[in-house]
């Protein structure tokens, strides 16, 4: 028999493999990125360029990188028991989630404001946190929390000496143990139950005093609560129905050394994005807890903290935002079809550009309301971030979904596929804009701020004014549209409330663009964004466009 194979080809290679792109990866975060680095300067933070120098470089290396995809591939598992019956409540977490964990908190991203009076806090803080998330986001939930629960913790003496040291801590310690026994503390928060998230007045959660009634008195508490991100997390700030009225409460996890408290998960949610995060929902059989602030000020006590994990929604969707386009405007230079690179074929580069400018207008806000944390002090900037960072975290989050998904189509078919970023992008970027205030909860904060002080309108209005005589739409919003938002009747605001605050938003927006951004894309921005009664559209700018000046300025060099 003849043993001799028939083939009559010798070459069996199917195709040559060119034309693809190489992973956006090995970059320096911080260098690669013009605009964030000017907003550090633009903001008093230069001092810190070094740091955030060093830092951009780990958190761009592939294998960094690669701890956000595994942080979300291997999700948490939840065991309320351990094997011979004990209640646990233990939530593992893979390997990966630890190393994010255990780097933001050595870099302070929990702390920085908190521990120092140095110069622009804040804006160090962002520019690290803008950083971080961009390589995952679920991480950065714990760590907004534990930064943002101090500001409600700190007006209760007896607890703030015992605890703000401990959970300004620089140390990572996840052990489930009394934190007593601990070096370093996280901080959750639950407000939210079955019948109520954003209407928290209906908490149905109770709160009994176990002795004398007050402020950093123990009650015992029992409810339940809906959404309780980060059940890892070392104490809870919890809203709860005291005898005086709602109130807010500091329920650690652990009794004492030896005892849980009641604080029992009943299970984790299955979220579509955000997956690296546990979110749980827990029932409260007799919990132990501390009251923070006064007896029927509950709500007023939490948006103390609730202020700044809105503020770090913004940051954090920003970074999504810069994400996205990054991987977009990346994998376009290498790209070619129909015989030219995709960024260099136009209806590509207004799609990009459109999408930078949008990322650039969003970190400029964000950033522009760190500065006015560091100035807190001043009642101008205090005022300004009452208003604007309702109206940022509102308007930042919402633009974000379609932003991440026009990133992807950039990136055609790989763009869909689960070993890339872009899955991960797109789902995690409608989460900003749903908690911590829902779209109409935040433009009805926005109405509720104008209506108990007027001034804020003000603030708005001379922070706008700064680019007087920039471009004639502006100055028509700043000369007519402020006095009709100004005295609109209370039931047109109702309705109407969500058109004007995303006037002020882009307004707000294309001032700090002229203000601190190169002309060139300040006007391309407010060219294309003014004109309100358009629906802006990705993609949709106009001819005069300076496309050379704008892909330079977005475009990260140096990868082949
Ligand atoms: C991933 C994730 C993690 C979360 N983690 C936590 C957590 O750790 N702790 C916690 O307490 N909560 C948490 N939440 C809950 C979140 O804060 C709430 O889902 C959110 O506040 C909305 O509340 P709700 O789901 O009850 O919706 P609802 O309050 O029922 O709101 C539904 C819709 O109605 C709108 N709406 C509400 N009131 C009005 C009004 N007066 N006029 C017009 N429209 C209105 C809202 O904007 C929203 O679009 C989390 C949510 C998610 C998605």
């Amino acid at each position: 028999m003849n043993s001799t194979v028939p083939y009559v080809h010798r070459d069996f290679s199917t195709h040559t493999l060119e034309n693809v792109s190489v992973p956006y990866e090995n970059i320096n975060l911080f260098t690669q990125d013009k605009v964030l680095q000017e907003s550090v300067r633009a903001f008093g933070a230069d001092h810190v360029c070094d740091q955030l120098t060093e830092f951009g470089g780990i958190v761009g290396q592939a294998d960094y990188l690669a701890l956000g995809d595994q942080a979300n591939r291997f999700r948490p598992e939840f065991a309320p028991h351990d094997r011979y019956g004990r209640r646990i409540d233990l939530v593992s977490f893979h390997p990966a989630y630890h190393h994010l964990m255990q780097t933001a908190m050595t870099y302070g991203l929990h702390s920085l404001p908190w521990e120092t009076k140095t110069k622009g806090a804040h804006v160090h803080r962002a520019a690290l946190c803008h950083l971080h998330t961009q390589v995952e986001a679920g991480h950065g939930c714990p760590v907004t929390m534990t930064f943002a629960g101090v500001a409600a913790l700190r007006h209760t003496p007896s607890l703030a000496s015992t605890w703000i040291p401990k959970v300004l801590s620089r140390s990572y310690d996840p052990r489930n143990v009394h934190w007593s026994d601990k070096s370093g503390l996280t901080l959750g928060m639950a407000m939210t139950e079955k019948q109520g998230g954003s209407d928290v007045r209906s908490n149905s959660t109770r709160a009994f005093p176990t002795a004398s009634p007050g402020s950093g008195q123990p009650y015992e508490l029992v409810g339940h609560k809906f959404f309780v991100s980060a059940p890892m997390c070392d104490a809870f700030l919890m809203l709860a129905q005291a005898p005086g009225g709602l109130s807010c409460f500091l329920v650690p996890r652990w009794w004492d050394v030896d005892h849980k408290n009641p604080m029992e998960l009943v299970r984790l949610k299955d979220k579509m994005g955000n997956v690296s995060n546990a979110s749980s929902e827990v029932e409260l059989r007799g919990a132990l807890g501390w009251m923070v602030g006064e007896e029927g000020r509950g709500v007023a006590t939490i948006l103390e903290m609730v202020a700044l994990t809105r503020f770090d929604c913004m940051v954090g969707s920003t970074a999504g935002m810069h994400m996205a386009v990054q991987q977009a405007i990346h994998h376009a230079a290498h790209r070619r079809a129909f015989g030219a690179l995709l960024i260099d074929q136009p209806m590509m580069q207004n799609v990009l550009i459109d999408l930078a400018l949008e990322r650039e207008a969003a970190l400029w806000l964000s950033m522009r309301m760190a500065n006015a944390l560091d100035q807190s002090g001043s009642e101008s900037e205090r005022l300004l971030a009452r208003i604007a960072v309702a109206i940022g975290k509102y308007w930042i989050c919402k633009r974000t979904p379609q932003h991440a998904y026009e990133a992807m189509e950039c990136i055609g078919g790989s763009g869909v596929m689960e070993n890339s970023m872009m899955p991960r992008l797109y789902r995690e970027a409608p989460i900003n804009a749903i908690w911590e205030g829902s779209g109409n909860v935040q433009c009805l904060d926005v109405l509720r701020a104008l209506h108990k002080s007027p001034q804020t309108l003000d603030v708005l209005h001379q922070e706008i004014a700064k680019a007087k005589g920039s471009h004639p739409e502006l100055d028509a919003l700043l000369k007519t549209g402020f006095s009709q938002f100004k005295n609109l009747a209370v039931e047109d605001a109702a309705f109407e409330g969500r058109r004007w605050v995303d006037r002020m938003a882009v307004a707000l927006q294309c001032s700090l663009m002229f203000q601190y951004a190169p002309e060139q894309a300040a006007q391309t921005f407010c060219d294309s964004r003014l004109n309100m009664d358009v629906a802006h559209q990705y993609g949709s700018l106009k001819r005069e466009t300076p496309i050379a000046f704008l892909l330079k300025r977005y475009r990260v060099d140096g990868i082949s």
